[in-house]
């Protein structure tokens, strides 16, 4: 027997059934609350309740001001703040503190202080001060920051949003922070965020006045749907692949993966469905709306979704979802991957952003109105968006973009690495016929039963109506827009604030002309519809598509009309610093042309990164695990004809042995050699200085690894099961 590795282990392996069981019995046996969630929804969230509950009068107005007018909160109402959160988090057993902020990595950072202090008489107190709340500066030299913080001030700030809720984690009381540098810029995710929050509002209210005097806001509504892969921990440790990257980087296909159809909205393992109970009683009690949860369509995938809510709050959300999935998995014996591409030849994940915007008086704005008014002013959101979209389309791809979300992106089962937006036949026809009618008559479009519903009528039916193009990467669903192209391990931000601040930009752009044609003394709705048409007619050859994007006819009709069809991310991200996105993105006030440089900085050098470890990683398996395994196989085999031959003589058979001890010889040659290949072209690459260039001589190597892993995948399909050292998909991808 040649030695195993020591995580060696195959789908009869007894140790590995015998840990599946374990987690099987666990499954039928978890707890979930008797009570309805109702009861415990928000328990661990320092709310509008508790504050009214832990604060005296005075601090909860300020408080309350500070949420929702933005008012500064001066220190003294701080320290009455962080008291009466303090006497809450004292009563859940709470022993440490934190600023939590989204820097720019994959993950959320956290520094946890303990609330201890010396009481100065010798004994030892919990202590919370107003300014532990309000800011903190963590030794944050090593979060990346693309040269914003040189290092003589190599200082970091955190600073409390209070619009989004303070909460606890275990014995830990968490404050989301905005995190910036000395100068105050931007280091994460959450800070341009907010800043593009109040741009589209900023910019959405004078419109939405024209309609009605009492609004004063526009809320951005967010609800994201997460797919993520569940696999199961021993198979996952023994896949160097995933643990380091992610994602597997070699693998035959199973011969059944998802041809069947069988696993979307299938009935979920009974192992599966104890994770997610686990999960969402978790998630209720950080007052997380969960709604939604199933199969998708690859094994083993699965999708989640909130009712959807202010989008900053909800992005922590979806931030604090994925932080109880990868501990709430470990409970089951489960790893979670939100790689955008954990398996070949299967669908990978996305994060659907699904996003709107709607009044501070409860008026939705990408939906269709009541009345006729109603119906003008959709429209004229509707309208906008598209144009913003059409506008900063290879932006908005360059905001998805991503080492990760790349082997996605174009694939034939994700949307197209072009983005345009789908409206249905309903919303395209209301178009075309605006166009058609001249602006002081009413545009009458038949309703349900065929009845003229007036002036910009939209059909009643028209919500149920949108077909479901699950190909369009930007997507019109009824109420909202759905940005699909969203990456499943992304921060829903960074599409977000760029959307945004397109949308801003667009609609300050809108009102000028708006307000020309009012002072020629046209009536509201004449000088908002004149202000559309040239909008309408823009885009509606262009950025809006309703056909497949799948096809190669699409390509070539997309580069046509003028919209980005680039493929390569790291040239995508040079969208960032177009003279058109720096002036939308400084004239929102949403990022300075620092900022984005230094963002892109940080872009390409994480792009440069992730790939690099996975041609080390692809290198080192074909080297230590595969060649190997196939060797031993290969010896075995000859082993197998020299005793044949032995006992038989020259004229013995064998003509199987030899062919596959050739076939073995001819792969392992193939591979060695573009192993060797790859080692040369890193080390080319590692040298050069740029940034930029550095990652596309990184985005060549990332193309290159699809071929080291042909020899291997082919090895994989003739070596004996026995002796192939790493879980196949067969084994990773059905959770039983
Ligand atoms: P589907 O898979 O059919 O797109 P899901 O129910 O899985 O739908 O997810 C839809 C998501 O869209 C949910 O998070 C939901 O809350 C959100 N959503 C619904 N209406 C709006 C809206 N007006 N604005 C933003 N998000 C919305
Ligand atoms: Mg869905």
């Amino acid at each position: 027997m040649p030695a195993y590795p020591a995580f060696f282990v195959i789908m009869d392996n007894p140790r590995f059934t015998l840990v599946r069981d374990a987690f099987r019995k666990q499954a039928l046996a978890i707890d979930t609350p008797a009570e309805a969630p109702s009861k415990y929804f928000g328990e661990l969230v320092f709310g509008r309740e508790k504050m009214r509950r832990y604060l005296d009068p005075a601090t909860f107005s300020a408080l309350e001001k500070c949420i929702d007018n933005g008012e500064p909160l001066d220190l003294d109402t701080a320290d009455m703040v962080a008291a009466g959160m303090k006497q809450w988090a004292l009563e859940h057993g709470v022993t440490h503190v934190t600023h939590w902020f989204q820097p720019l990595t994959d993950t959320t950072a956290e520094k946890h202080d303990s609330l201890l202090e010396y009481d100065g008489k010798g004994g030892v107190i919990e202590s919370f001060s107003g300014s532990a709340l309000v800011q903190q500066e963590p030794d944050a030299s090593s979060f990346p920051s693309g040269g914003l913080r040189a290092t003589f001030e190599a200082r970091g700030y955190t600073a409390w949003d209070p619009a989004s809720p303070v909460f606890i984690q275990d014995d830990t009381l968490c404050i989301p922070t905005v995190f910036v540098s000395y100068n105050g810029e931007a280091l994460d995710y959450k800070t341009p965020l907010i800043k593009s929050l109040k741009a589209v509002s900023d910019a959405a209210l004078p419109i939405c006045r024209l309609f009605d005097g009492r609004v004063s806001k526009v809320i951005n509504y967010l609800g994201w749907e997460q797919e993520y892969f569940l696999v199961d921990e021993d198979l996952y440790s023994a896949r160097p692949d995933l643990m380091l990257t992610g994602r597997t980087l070699m693998g035959h296909q199973s011969s059944k993966s998802q041809q069947l159809d069988d696993h979307y909205f299938g009935a979920i393992p009974s192992r599966v469905t104890a994770f997610m109970k686990d999960l969402e009683t978790e998630a209720y009690r950080l007052g997380i709306p969960l709604k939604t949860r199933h199969n998708e369509v690859a094994p083993n995938q699965f999708e989640m979704a909130p009712i959807y809510g202010e989008a900053n709050l909800s992005n922590d959300q979806n931030q604090q979802v994925i932080n109880l999935m990868h501990r709430i998995a470990r409970k089951h014996g489960f790893v979670v991957l939100l790689h955008e591409k954990p398996f070949n030849g299967i669908n990978g994940s996305g994060k659907h952003c699904n996003w709107s915007l709607g009044t501070d008086t409860g008026i939705p704005l990408l939906a269709p109105g009541k009345d006729a008014a109603g119906n003008l002013q959709f429209l004229v959101f509707f309208v906008n968006v598209l144009m913003a979209v059409q506008r900063h389309n290879g932006l908005l791809k360059a905001t998805i973009a991503s080492a990760t979300n790349a082997h996605r992106l174009g694939a034939n089962e994700a949307p197209p690495a072009i983005i345009s937006a789908f409206l249905g036949r309903t919303m395209t026809g209301v178009l075309r016929r605006i166009l058609e009618t001249p602006s002081d008559a009413p545009v009458v479009i038949a309703g349900k039963k065929g009845t003229k519903v007036g002036a910009l009528g939209i059909p009643d039916i028209f919500v149920d109506n949108t077909d479901r193009n699950r190909t369009s990467p930007f997507a019109f669903t009824g109420n909202r827009f759905e940005f699909r192209a969203v990456g499943s391990s992304a921060n829903c931000a960074g599409a977000i604030t760029t959307l945004n601040s397109a949308v801003a930009e667009q609609l300050k752009d809108f009102m000028l002309s708006v307000n020309g044609e009012l002072s020629k003394g046209k009536p509201r709705n004449e000088a908002l519809i004149d202000s559309l048409k040239p909008l309408i007619a823009k885009v509606i050859d262009t950025v809006c598509y309703d056909g497949n994007g799948y096809t190669e006819q699409w390509k070539a009709d997309a580069a046509r009309r003028g919209l980005d069809t680039e493929t390569c991310v790291p040239e995508m991200f040079r969208q960032f610093t177009t003279p058109e996105s720096v002036a939308m993105f400084t004239s929102t006030g949403v990022f300075s042309s620092r900022e984005l440089e230094a963002r892109n900085e940080v872009k390409w050098d994480k792009y440069v990164k992730k790939v690099q470890i996975e041609a080390r990683v692809i290198g080192r398996m074909a080297t230590n695990h595969i060649i190997p395994a196939a060797l031993e196989y290969k010896r075995q085999l000859l082993e197998g004809l020299s005793l044949e031959k032995s006992v038989f003589g020259d004229g013995a058979c064998g003509n199987t042995e030899t062919g596959i001890v050739k076939d073995i010889s001819f792969l392992v040659d193939e591979l060695r050699s573009k192993v060797d290949a790859l080692e040369a072209s890193r080390e080319k690459a590692d040298v050069i200085e740029g940034d930029y260039e550095k990652a596309l001589a990184y985005h060549s190597i990332a193309e290159s690894l699809d071929g080291i892993r042909g020899p291997i995948d082919r090895l994989e399909e003739i070596t004996d099961n026995a002796l192939w050292p790493l879980p196949k998909y067969r084994e990773i991808l059905f959770i039983s």
